[in-house]
């Protein structure tokens, strides 16, 4: 049995201020749950201000929204591995479907920053998916199998076992459409026989594969019930604690 993993992408919003009243507001409401897979990504701003809200008893990770594939250098505006670290991180997500729409991000990139993110001892959330013409056009399948190999190139099977897989459908995210729970278990078991023919079929019975795009506190049972999703990564409704929470509660409740 995976243990499901919910992550709250936080995108470009909350000043440190506003992540720290979140994390007041979001702890009390899920103090009866697990929270030991929960995780918090901010904008790098407010990385310190959540980690210092969580404390060290929360059991809630924190995660940064990107990472470059450096460690270190003169690469203006970027941030490393090893910097979300010492800031406190847990998780990185890479590849996100923005990143890739409005920052030229690609195949390659992803697979840099996955193994640096990697080598840099965090846990990444690979993100992929299609839009929606490549779905009317019959080529999801394609488009998963590509966007998942180039991204594990050159990582070996051990290496592989803190990442999880964030099946996003572009067409899902922020728009209130959500993937049916039959339609994204299809993809996860496109993207699972991938995993398992770069890494095994021991790492790909491990790895967590998430389903994200509009998921809500009305909707996170039903996916999350689903055997082949294995939890979430939430935008809109991770950014109020009491949506997120219920998802949380919804989630890990039984
Ligand atoms: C996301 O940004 O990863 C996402 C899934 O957003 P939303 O939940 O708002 O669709």
């Amino acid at each position: 049995m995976r243990k499901k993993l919910i992550a709250a992408n936080w995108k470009m919003y909350k000043t440190p201020e506003q992540a720290r009243d979140f994390v007041a507001a979001f702890l009390p409401q899920v103090r009866e749950h697990r929270r030991d897979e929960v995780v918090l990504c901010p904008a790098f701003v407010s990385i310190p201000a959540v980690v210092e809200a969580l404390g060290h008893s929360s059991g809630i990770g924190v995660g940064g929204q990107d990472v470059f594939w450096e460690n270190e250098g003169a690469y203006t505006g970027e941030i490393s591995a090893f910097m979300l670290s010492a800031a406190g991180c847990s998780h990185v997500i890479i590849g996100h479907s923005e990143r890739r729409q409005y920052f030229g991000e690609t195949d390659d990139t992803v697979n840099r920053k996955l193994r640096a993110a990697l080598l840099g001892g965090l846990k990444p959330i690979v993100c992929v998916g299609e839009v929606i013409q490549e779905r009317e056009a019959g080529l999801t399948e394609d488009v998963l199998r590509r966007q998942c190999s180039t991204a594990f190139r050159g990582i070996s099977g051990a290496q592989a076992i803190p990442m999880a897989v964030a099946y996003e459908p572009v067409w899902a995210i922020g728009t209130g459409k959500t993937a049916t729970p039959e339609l994204a278990g299809e993809a996860h078991r496109v993207i699972r026989a991938e995993v398992a023919e770069a890494f095994g079929e021991g790492v790909a019975g491990q790895m967590r594969i998430l389903y994200g795009g509009s998921v809500k506190p009305e909707n996170a049972k039903l996916l999350m019930s689903h055997p082949d999703i294995d939890g979430a990564l939430v935008g809109g409704a991770s950014l109020d604690p009491k949506s997120f929470a219920a998802i949380v509660k919804s989630v890990f409740q039984k």
